[in-house]
């Protein structure tokens, strides 16, 4: 795979502030990139540099392995955090509006049908829910069959369901080959859909990978949940880690096995016991000793 997109030690400088601190990475052809992180992290401004609408301070970004020119905004696709559409235009007028911007492009029934709009095309912009705006808005990043997908933050605010057919949207890009760079709060969404993540916090990556070898790499050890009320033994008297949380117990395990049969011997109820892989969330914990503030 050949990288279509290089960024070296990208830094942006705000008075009193650095928003991006010097990160480093290439995004091969056809992958997703995922910066994920909390607020005020640095994935937007970092984003805004790649997208060529706000400048570094210091820094390069290749496209192709040449400086972000004329190609570049040909062949990117962008979809904003937040984007005014606008008033009294439907959403069929919108789509022709900004396919009117380009000489070539997408077919615009394929990209109604791609973004599941065909039930929506006469419907005034104002009156989309979240989730029918940001299909709206992902057809619009579209409009240019772009070969390189920028999306900020595409499921903010949106229910489970709609962010899950969101989700299932971006896969039928990506099997196009697109390349796409996304950011988001969501450790499942990044999981689900990226190749390969960064973990962002005070404008630095603090881990980056796959989300797979990064959880390889992090952690060897499975997490058993159980409801509180029926973990009654001192949790100093057990030989593992132990998180207390409001409703529950996690205990982090090397073998379930051996675990489930300490367990029975003390007396604990494991009926209503959970055993779950260690995912992203487990993971930004570790690295920077805080739940994701969201
Ligand atoms: P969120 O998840 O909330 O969108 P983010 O990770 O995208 O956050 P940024 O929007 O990139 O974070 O902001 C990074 C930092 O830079 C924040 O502290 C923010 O307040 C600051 N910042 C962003 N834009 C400006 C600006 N134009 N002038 C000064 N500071 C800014």
């Amino acid at each position: 795979m050949s990288a279509v997109l290089e960024v070296r030690n990208l830094v942006k400088e705000y008075p009193g502030l650095t928003a991006v601190a010097g990160i480093s990475f290439s995004v091969d052809e056809g992958s997703c990139f995922g910066m994920l992180g909390p607020n005020g992290a640095g994935k937007t401004t970092a984003m805004e540099i790649m997208e060529g609408i706000r400048s570094a301070s210091s820094g390069e970004i290749l496209y192709r392995g040449k400086p972000i020119g004329a190609d570049f905004r040909n062949e990117a696709g962008m979809q904003f955090q937040s984007t005014a559409l606008q008033d009294h235009l439907t959403v069929r007028e919108s789509l022709q509006l900004f396919r009117g911007f380009y000489k070539h492009g997408a077919d615009l029934d394929e990209l109604i049908e791609t973004c599941s709009l065909e039930q929506l095309l006469n419907r005034d912009n104002r009156k989309l829910s979240g989730g029918q705006r940001q299909r709206l808005l992902l057809a619009i990043a579209l409009v240019n069959d772009p070969k390189i997908l920028f999306l900020d933050e595409p499921t903010t605010g949106l229910d489970p369901q709609a962010r899950r057919n969101f989700w299932d949207l971006i896969e039928k890009i990506k099997q196009r080959r697109t390349t796409v760079l996304l950011t988001t709060h969501y450790m499942d969404e990044a999981y689900i859909l990226c190749d390969t993540i960064a973990i962002m916090d005070h404008g630095k990556f603090i881990a980056h990978g796959s989300p797979e070898s990064l959880l390889k790499e992090h952690f060897s050890d499975v997490i058993i949940e159980l409801p509180r009320e029926d973990f009654r033994v001192p949790p100093a008297s057990l030989p593992w880690t132990i998180h207390e949380k409001i409703d529950s117990v996690e205990i982090s395990v090397a073998s379930v096995s051996e675990a489930l049969a300490k367990l029975l011997e003390l007396g604990v109820g494991i009926d209503r016991i959970r055993i779950r892989p260690r995912n992203l969330e487990d993971l930004f914990l570790e690295l920077t000793g805080t739940e994701l503030r969201a």
